[in-house]
């Protein structure tokens, strides 16, 4: 346990050794073994360069730009790169955000607040949209129409079918986080077009790798500003761009476009309150860590790094098809491959390939989707890549062994019984009270059984039964301390 508010302050070498003690129990983010979460180029020396960029921004405030112009002139920098690389014209402006998440609210306030006449806005997105979209349909109170895919991709036709009077914008993904597969944008964006609807391109996880991808093969269809009818479009800089965590770039083809995106506010008495993006202070580290990362790297960089991960995922890729038990569930056409069970239990197997240094992300039965394991690809899996396949074949031999998991006897659940109480002693039957997450398969299984609903009620208790003090402060008495 972390004493964050020591009686005495304690040496900085002492703070330094415990929490890299505590970071040994984390999932490792660099070695190309983490297929989630985390981006890792493997390049010597840029985790150092990053950080030490990081630090010399880290007490900067995004609040006020004209009282740091350093961080202006960085924001401005990464705007122009991402609309470079991702067909933007002179007329092409953006934001910096914290984040995909922020980025995506953004594009749905921009697009609700063009429209104020309209009443109940609504928001038209493919079911593989990122939930991103649900998240800032309800932080807006936009509501949400979302259209079933067709095999993997959205259908073009069943979303110009779902367009109402009152949508106020269509968003597709190039690619989608779960599958990795660009959805058709030319033809969603004449859609949006012919309706005068704004239409967002969630670029978010591979806008920094899908235009280097197309350099290496021409063939793959433009995704980005150069298509008539794509209003905006977002890129994580966190995720491709390998930049440390907290950056993202939302661009708008116009000002016009992002005039609405601003906050301004003048009715109080403190000062007048201008906000691009949803944080008010923000820190300068992640930008100026961003801008390191991008200078150094560079475009050639870029492209190196997009054909190091494409070569990756063609060898994870053809283990997965060479693999009795599983097979690939969506192709493999830009940094994902998407597993699904050809006989494995796909939880068990994620544990085996887990024991086995492999950490794969499942991904849990959805409407016709059956539950798929989600493998993130970056540069750095280009060294690993070859000790996949005969990992996956020894793992999929151990999880047939150990059979599909059989659930524990389990009282009827729905969202309402979710109570605290319940959720420990679930908690404590599958064995997640010692903070050991290594064995997930029953967790998982539960899960994958459940509808959306209890999915989120039981995921929810068990973040909030997780997010507490480790001990909790005692109610005092008088009498006993
Ligand atoms: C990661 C991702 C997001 C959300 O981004 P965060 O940075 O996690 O907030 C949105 N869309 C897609 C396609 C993503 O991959």
């Amino acid at each position: 346990m972390i004493d964050a508010l020591p009686e005495k302050g304690v040496p900085a070498e002492q703070i330094l050794a415990e929490l890299h003690r505590l970071r040994g129990a984390d999932l490792p983010t660099h070695g190309g073994r983490l297929f989630a979460y985390v981006y890792d180029p493997a390049l010597d020396g840029l985790d150092d360069l990053a950080q030490a960029a990081h630090a010399t921004s880290a007490h900067v405030n995004g609040l006020d730009p004209t009282a740091f112009p350093s961080l202006l002139a960085m924001e401005n920098a990464l705007v122009a790169a991402a609309a470079k690389l991702l067909g933007g014209d002179e007329r092409t402006v953006g934001s910096v955000t914290s984040g995909g998440t922020e980025s995506l609210i953004l594009a749905v306030k921009a697009a609700r607040d063009a429209h104020p006449s309209i009443r109940a806005p609504r928001l038209l997105i493919p079911s593989t949209a990122h939930a991103a979209f649900a998240k800032a349909a309800h932080y807006l109170r936009v509501e949400l129409d979302v259209v079933p895919v067709k095999g993997w991709r959205a259908d073009p036709q069943a979303m110009a079918a779902a367009v109402t009077p009152e949508t106020v914008l269509i968003a597709a993904s190039a690619p989608s986080y779960a599958h990795g597969v660009v959805d058709p944008i030319p033809e969603i964006a004449a859609i949006a077009a012919a309706h005068d609807i704004r239409f967002h391109v969630d670029a978010c996880f591979g806008g920094w790798i899908l235009p280097y991808l197309r350099r290496l093969d021409a063939a793959r269809p433009a995704f980005d500003l150069s298509v008539p009818g794509v209003t905006s479009i977002s890129v994580d800089l966190h995720k491709y761009a390998y930049a440390p965590k907290g950056v993202s770039i939302l661009l708008h083809a116009s000002e016009e476009l992002r005039r609405p995106q601003y906050f301004a506010y003048a009715d109080w008495p403190g000062y007048t309150m201008i906000n691009p993006v949803i944080s008010s202070t923000r820190s300068g580290g992640p930008i100026a860590a961003a801008v390191a990362t991008l200078r150094s790297i560079g475009d050639t960089g870029y492209l190196d790094l997009a054909r190091k991960t494409r070569d990756a995922v063609t060898v994870l890729a053809s283990a997965v098809s060479r693999t009795d038990g599983v097979r690939l569930f969506a192709p493999a056409e830009t940094s994902v491959v998407c597993l699904a069970s050809d006989g494995v239990d796909l939880f068990v197997l994620a544990d085996e390939l887990a024991a086995r240094g492999w950490h794969t992300q499942p991904q849990m039965a959805y409407a016709d989707f059956p539950p798929t394991l989600h493998l993130t690809v970056t540069a750095a899996v280009h060294d690993t890549a070859a000790s996949f396949g005969p990992d996956l074949a020894d793992a999929v031999a151990a999880a047939t062994a150990r059979g599909p998991i059989e659930l524990p006897p389990l009282p009827p659940l729905t969202p309402e019984t979710v109570t605290p109480d319940l959720i420990a002693s679930l908690a404590d039957g599958v064995g997640l009270t010692g903070g050991d997450f290594t064995e997930m398969a029953t967790v998982n299984t539960i899960l994958n059984a459940a509808p959306p609903a209890l999915r989120e009620a039981l995921l929810t208790g068990f973040l909030s039964f997780l997010q507490r003090p480790a001990e909790p402060p005692r109610q005092g008495n008088g009498e006993t301390r």
